[in-house]
């Protein structure tokens, strides 16, 4: 006999096999990030579509089969995707949670992470990619020197600032080499709100446009240099 798994899960990417069957891969509370198979999930008749899509928080049971595992019952707890922009944003934070998180394992602090992220998506989802981001990252053993210079240790002064990815953090001017980007103090702050989790402050945060280019240029330089690091 198969042992039965139940668990809670976030619903991140789907892929179609063969002609009927779907492989999900989602986030459980319990295993950390799976892929399980949801056999004949194409047909009009499964039970497990009303539980098993992208976007879907639901409580799951899975066995493990041979090769794979199998999904056997699915059932919805909450819908996440909303409007266009707000799955655009949702895809997003699956392709992080999936590129950055190896293996299966249980990790409850991410799990939390990503259920108050897809959570927030509705309400906040021009900052939400960045909040789970920069804390994800935080988890996982990442999280870039932010307050004082990360190599002459100075403590930061709000003039020319620069983000290094291949430092780890923030360098000062006298610090800077040409390989930095610039970084605004503003900036600067808006992380700083994210690795405090002060929801008081950024529910109310008006980003300009200025402050939110650097920002996804310093996140997506910094998810470059990670996923890097991890494959050599
Ligand atoms: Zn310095």
């Amino acid at each position: 006999m198969f042992t039965r798994h139940r668990t809670e899960a976030l619903f991140l990417k789907k892929t179609n096999q063969g002609e009927t069957n779907q492989i999900f891969t989602v986030y459980t509370k319990d295993f950390g990030k799976l892929e399980v198979t949801a056999k004949a999930i194409r047909k009009i008749k499964s039970k497990l579509k009303s539980g098993a899509e992208i976007f879907y928080y639901s409580e799951i049971e899975f066995i493990q089969g041979k090769a794979r595992k199998i999904l056997t019952d699915a059932v919805l707890i909450k819908k996440f995707r909303q409007d266009l922009f707000q799955s655009q944003i949702a895809y997003q934070i699956s392709q992080a949670l999936d590129d950055l998180v190896k293996g299966e394992e249980e990790d409850i602090k991410i799990w939390n992470l990503a259920k108050e992220t897809f959570a927030k998506l509705e309400q906040h989802p021009e900052i939400i990619y960045y909040y789970f981001f920069w804390n994800l990252l935080a988890i996982l053993g990442y999280q870039p020197e932010i307050w004082r210079c990360v190599v002459c240790q100075r403590k930061l002064i709000p003039a020319h600032l620069y983000f290094s990815s291949v430092k780890g953090g923030i360098v000062c001017s006298d610090c800077s080499t040409q390989a930095d980007k610039e970084i605004f103090p503003e900036t600067i702050k808006i992380l700083r709100i994210f690795f405090k989790k002060n929801w008081a402050t950024l529910s109310k945060l008006k980003i300009d446009n200025q402050y939110k280019k650097s920002l996804a240029v310093i996140s997506e330089d910094y998810f470059t240099h990670i996923l890097k690091a991890n494959t050599i």
